[in-house]
């Protein structure tokens, strides 16, 4: 009798992974969306969730964006070869010599931005998309800056492949910002600058916030609220280590 419940519940085990396996097998005939969608099976959600419950007891983030952090297959973002890495709370090279930043580290700066659904928000530092695609669940309009073209490229395609075409991406230098597209709510900046860059300040609405990583060698966490036209509050938030913000467009 107990045997055969045991012969019952391991058959209800692999249920799940035989239908994932069946899913894989369909998914590697193409690169569609459909394709990239169930390639989000339900081990990685599994450990995206067991990921998330981490961030949530290092207290890195908030509800709002557990939730979007949830809804994001991390592990699509990484080269195939090291998905295994993807739900560890580590920074992982995404190629051209950047990072794809550390899961605590998107929620940290994404919860002290603090956007709202619908605010115009600028990012600095596209890489591998991750951090666009978190905001971009989050609601909000998304516009996003990377000064290396074969990243841009890459990672534009991605991000059309997994249903993020409303995020807009530019190939520019991030110190320049979007004056065409200014004023933002929100500008997030996800590479260490070693000043404060100005023409952000000035693309800021009042009343508007700017995350960034501030330092030379050692950097910052920190925030700058817009009060007026002329005055700004800064506040912060202990060391961080960035890839560095550089001036100028890389071609390949
Ligand atoms: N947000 C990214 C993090 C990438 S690492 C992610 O989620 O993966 C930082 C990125 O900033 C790198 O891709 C780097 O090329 C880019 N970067 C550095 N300086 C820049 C600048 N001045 N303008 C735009 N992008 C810049």
């Amino acid at each position: 009798m107990t045997k055969g419940v045991n012969i019952c519940n391991r058959f209800l085990d692999l249920v799940p992974i035989y239908v994932e396996r069946w899913f894989w097998l369909l998914s590697i005939s193409g690169d569609s969306i459909f394709a990239r969608m169930i390639q989000d099976g339900f081990r990685q959600q599994g450990l995206r969730a067991r990921l998330v419950q981490e961030l949530r007891r290092k207290e890195a983030g908030n509800e709002r964006v557990w939730e979007a952090m949830q809804r994001v297959p991390r592990h699509l973002f990484l080269d195939t070869s090291f998905g295994q890495f993807a739900y560890r709370d580590v920074a992982f090279p995404i190629g051209a010599g950047q990072t794809i930043s550390q899961p605590s580290t998107v929620a940290r700066q994404t919860a002290l931005l603090g956007a709202e659904p619908g605010q115009r928000i600028l990012e600095v530092g596209t890489g591998s998309g991750y951090q666009a695609a978190v905001l971009a669940e989050l609601g909000v309009e998304l516009y996003s800056i990377e000064r290396q073209s074969a990243l841009y490229s890459s990672t534009r395609g991605l991000l059309q492949q997994l249903g993020y075409q409303g995020i807009k991406l530019f190939l520019g230098d991030g110190y320049e910002g979007l004056p065409r597209e200014a004023p933002f709510d929100g500008i997030l900046v996800t590479a260490g600058a070693a000043v404060l860059p100005q023409e952000l300040l000035r693309q800021l609405k009042v009343g508007g916030l700017m995350v960034v990583p501030l330092g030379a060698k050692v950097q910052t966490m920190t925030r700058i609220r817009r009060l007026s036209e002329n005055d700004f509050e800064q506040e912060t938030f202990g060391e961080c280590a960035f890839v560095p913000m550089l001036g100028g467009i890389v071609r390949r």
